[in-house]
C-alpha cells in the first residue's frame, strides 16, 4: 500500500487537465489508489485523499507540510451518502435540506461503523461533513463513490487557492493531478457549524451567513474559549480534546508488564502488556496512518499506561509528536 504513494513525492511536475469526463475518472482512479488530487469546489480548491484510506491521509498532511493533524472536511455527493458516515438530528437535516449543496460544513457525531479512517478527524469522535455544489467536485465525488477529505490545496500557512495555477504554485510534484474548473465563484471557505451537543456553534464564517443557518435552527453560540482559538485561529487545537483514558509516556526505552507499548522502529522493548507497532520499519507516513487507530486499540481498562518510544521531531514526526505531547499532558483523573 504505502508504495503506491511514493510516485506523489518523487514527481517533479503535476499535471494540470480541463475537469473533463476522462480526466474525471483518471482523478477517481488515481484517488481509490491512495494518490492525491487536487479539484475545484464553489469555495477553494481542495486537495483530496480517499478519507477511507489512512496511508492516503497521510500523504496528505505530509504534502500540506502542517505541523499538526487538524481535523479535515470529509466530502460527499449528498446528504444520503452523508446520512451513512454520521449521525443526523432533526437540525442537521434541516441545514442539508437547505444548504446542500453548498459552501455549509456540518459536524456531527461519527456513525457506528463510519468508514473514514480516525485520522480524518484527528482522532475526534465527530466528523466534518459537507456536500460541495461545483459540478466537477459532484462528477469526481460520484464517479469515486468514497468520502473524499479535502482541506484547502495550499502548503500550510499559505492562502487558500482559488485557480489551478494557484494549487500548482504551492503544490507542484508533491501531488498526482490537478483539475482545472477555473476560477471558484465562491473564493470563501465554507461555514462550520457544530452540531455535536445541544448548542449549535458556529466554528469557522465562511461562505453562507450565519443568519441564514439561525433563521433555520435558531441562534448560533460561539465556541467555549479553547475552542474558539481552535476553530477560528488554529484548527488543530481541537484535537486537544482527544486525549486517551490512560495515561501516556513519552520516550520509553523499556515497559512494565502492566502497560501498553506503543513502538516505532525495529528495536523494540520486550515485556508490555500488549505492543502495536506504528511502523516496524520506521517509516513516519506509515506511523502517521496507525496513529489514531492504535492509540485507541491501546487504550483499555485494566492496564496504567501507555508508554510510547521515541519518533524522530520531522516530516510528519512533527505532527505526530505535537498530537502525542498533548495526549501526555498531565489531565484530572
Ligand atoms: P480546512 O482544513 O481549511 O478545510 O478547514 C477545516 C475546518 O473544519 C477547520 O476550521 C476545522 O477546525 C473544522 N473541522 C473539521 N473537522 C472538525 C471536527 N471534527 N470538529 C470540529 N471542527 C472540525
Ligand atoms: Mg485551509
Amino acid at each position: 500500500m504505502p508504495d503506491t504513494l511514493l510516485p506523489d513525492t518523487a514527481m517533479s511536475i503535476t499535471r494540470i487537465l480541463p475537469g473533463q469526463p476522462a480526466a474525471i475518472a483518471e482523478a477517481a482512479g488515481l484517488l481509490a489508489q491512495g494518490h492525491l488530487v487536487a479539484f475545484p469546489t464553489e469555495t477553494v480548491y481542495g486537495l483530496g485523499a480517499d478519507a477511507t484510506n489512512a496511508h492516503a491521509l497521510a500523504a496528505l498532511y505530509a504534502a500540506k507540510g502542517r505541523p499538526r493533524f487538524n481535523p479535515l472536511i470529509v466530502h460527499v455527493p449528498d446528504t444520503e451518502a452523508a446520512r451513512k458516515l454520521a449521525r443526523f438530528d432533526a437540525r442537521a437535516e434541516r441545514l442539508a435540506a437547505a444548504f446542500w449543496p453548498g459552501p455549509l460544513t456540518l459536524v456531527l457525531p461519527r456513525a457506528p461503523g463510519c468508514a473514514v479512517a480516525p485520522l480524518a478527524s484527528a482522532g475526534l469522535d465527530t466528523l466534518a461533513l459537507r456536500v460541495p455544489r461545483h459540478p466537477i467536485a459532484q462528477a469526481l465525488l460520484r464517479t469515486l463513490d468514497r468520502p473524499l477529505a479535502a482541506p484547502s490545496a495550499n502548503p500550510s500557512g499559505r492562502l487558500s487557492p482559488t485557480e489551478a495555477a494557484h494549487v500548482s504554485a504551492g503544490l507542484d510534484g508533491k501531488i498526482a493531478l490537478i483539475l482545472d474548473g477555473g476560477p471558484c465563484t465562491v473564493g470563501l471557505e465554507s461555514t462550520v457549524v457544530g452540531l455535536a451537543g445541544p448548542q449549535p456553534l458556529l466554528l469557522r464564517p465562511g461562505g453562507i451567513a450565519p443568519d441564514a443557518i439561525a433563521a433555520l435552527i435558531g441562534p448560533l453560540g460561539l465556541p467555549p474559549d479553547e475552542a474558539a482559538q481552535a476553530a477560528l485561529l488554529s484548527p488543530g487545537r481541537l484535537a486537544a480534546h482527544y486525549a486517551p483514558s490512560l495515561q501516556v509516556r513519552l520516550g520509553a526505552t523499556s515497559v512494565d508488564p502492566n502497560e501498553a507499548l506503543l513502538a516505532f522502529g525495529p528495536n523494540v522493548p520486550a515485556g508490555a502488556a500488549v505492543t502495536l507497532n506504528l511502523s516496524p520499519t520506521g517509516d513516519l507516513l506509515e506511523a502517521a496512518a496507525n496513529l489514531f487507530a492504535h492509540l485507541h486499540a491501546l487504550d483499555r481498562p485494566g492496564l496504567r499506561a501507555i508508554v510510547v518510544m521515541a519518533i524522530p521531531d520531522e516530516g510528519l514526526g512533527l505532527a505526530i509528536n505535537d498530537r502525542l505531547r498533548r495526549a501526555a499532558k498531565p489531565r484530572a483523573p
